[in-house]
């Protein structure tokens, strides 16, 4: 569900017309839709409403403060994976005690850093991270909060790179040793064992992965209770998934009830973590077509956005649909829709069928609200696009583009 439509055959957000922004704005930018950002996350937290719930919204997805302030003002709580998300989370006012902190590669800075703001609890992954967690609070004189991060060696089944639950990958502690770790935990003086944690992975497309990692963990906190260790919240991660092409993951109310319904009885807080579900399809990215060249082999639609500004196809082979901003009847071409960077990998979208569409004219690129933003880079020396949140009828810019300056701002010249 969203509010990307066409009225009087161009493409909206809400009630304004992408190219009205592209005017105003240039092109490329990324634009979001307010209400469908609200109706995302007010689904969600729907469908948690039978459980005592915190919906810790995951930065990484899309980080601009102007959405991380609106979903604080729904009650939203943060995941932050690094001391600049965790910034960014109080700088727009998130209340400390709702949020978590994951990742295994926390350094003793970021660990303070956080201990220091109270925040909700840490997601630990090692026992070394453990040991230096206690230092840091030792040296605060405080109880660190944590939460173990468990890996369930489930496979997601979504894109080997993000995939997070199998032992081969790098997070969290092997099921087999994690009521060792919890013990070990446990007679740390500046630990405060608070929480269990588990992540599997993102854009998964079926419940099953899900049954079996809280089905997993609910049996380990059993354990646990034998071993008189009781815990308080129960983070199980986002990764649901969501509509690129045709996908059919479950639906939020069904996800929650599933989860509810195992953990029913049990007194405790359940954590979530969404990201894509709340961001994916709530955004897209505009470009505007610079060239049409035809090889013996292709048709190539050049356009000024590229991979440094959407590295979602290019990373992972994914699909996200591509659509013309103005409505166009007539016949369609085959074509690889492709971005002005030096690599061959840099492509939106292949073997698209698209109408013939001219220099001058916009695209939008479906359904890059999570990790579009958020994983564009400088590449190319190109600056970083615009984001554009639109509501009803009007639209904000929540963040410039880039100028040359912003970009050369660290650097400097040395003649040697
Ligand atoms: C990336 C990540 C999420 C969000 O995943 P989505 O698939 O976007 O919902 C949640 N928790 C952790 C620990 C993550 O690394």
């Amino acid at each position: 569900m969203n509010y990307f439509n066409y009225k009087n055959s161009e493409l909206c957000a809400e009630d304004v017309s992408l190219k009205t922004i592209a005017k105003e704005v240039g092109t490329p930018f990324y634009v979001y839709s307010y209400q469908t950002i609200k109706r995302h996350f007010d689904v969600f937290t729907q469908s948690l409403k039978n459980s005592s719930h915190l919906v810790c919204y995951s930065v990484k997805a899309n980080s601009n403060l102007s959405l991380l302030k609106m979903l604080s003002s729904w009650g939203g709580g943060m995941d932050v994976v690094s001391g600049g998300e965790l910034k960014r989370a109080l700088k727009v006012g998130v209340d400390p005690h709702k949020i978590v902190f994951s990742g295994v590669g926390k350094t003793k800075e970021e660990i303070g850093e956080a201990l220091k703001s109270e925040i909700l609890m840490l997601n630990v992954e090692s026992r070394e991270e453990l040991d230096l967690i206690n230092a840091a609070a030792r040296e605060l004189h405080v109880k660190a909060p944590v939460s173990l991060r468990v890996n369930p060696d489930i496979d997601a089944r979504t894109h080997p790179h993000i995939t997070t639950g199998l032992y081969k990958n790098k997070f969290g502690l092997p099921f087999e040793r994690a009521l060792d770790e919890y013990l070990y935990a446990r007679k740390q003086l500046h630990l405060n064992v608070v929480g269990i944690d588990c992540h599997i992975g993102s854009q998964l497309t079926e419940l099953g992965p899900f049954i079996s990692a809280v089905q997993k963990v609910k049996e380990f906190i059993q354990t646990l209770e034998k071993y008189d260790l009781h815990i308080e919240y129960v983070d199980l991660g986002g990764g649901l998934g969501i509509t690129y092409n045709e996908e059919t993951p479950p639906h939020p109310e069904e996800y929650g009830k599933v989860i509810s319904d195992i953990m029913k009885g049990m007194k405790l807080t359940l954590i979530f973590e969404p990201g894509r579900v709340i961001m994916g399809n709530a955004g897209v990215l505009v470009s505007q077509v610079l060239y049409n060249k035809q090889t013996p082999a292709k048709n190539f639609l050049i356009v000024d956005a590229a991979m440094n500004d959407l590295i979602r196809p290019s990373l992972y082979n994914a699909y996200q649909q591509i659509v013309s901003i103005d409505k166009k009847e007539g016949d369609q071409l085959q074509v690889d829709v492709v971005g002005p960077i030096c690599e061959s990998g840099d492509y939106l979208g292949k073997e698209r069928m698209l109408p013939r569409m001219k220099k001058g004219e916009l695209i939008a690129v479906m359904s890059s609200g999570a990790y579009g933003f958020s994983m564009s880079s400088n590449y190319n020396t190109r600056g970083r696009v615009p984001e554009v949140m639109v509501k009803n009828d009007k639209f904000y810019v929540i963040r410039e583009r880039e100028s040359f300056d912003d970009l050369i701002k660290n650097e400097k010249i040395i003649e040697l």
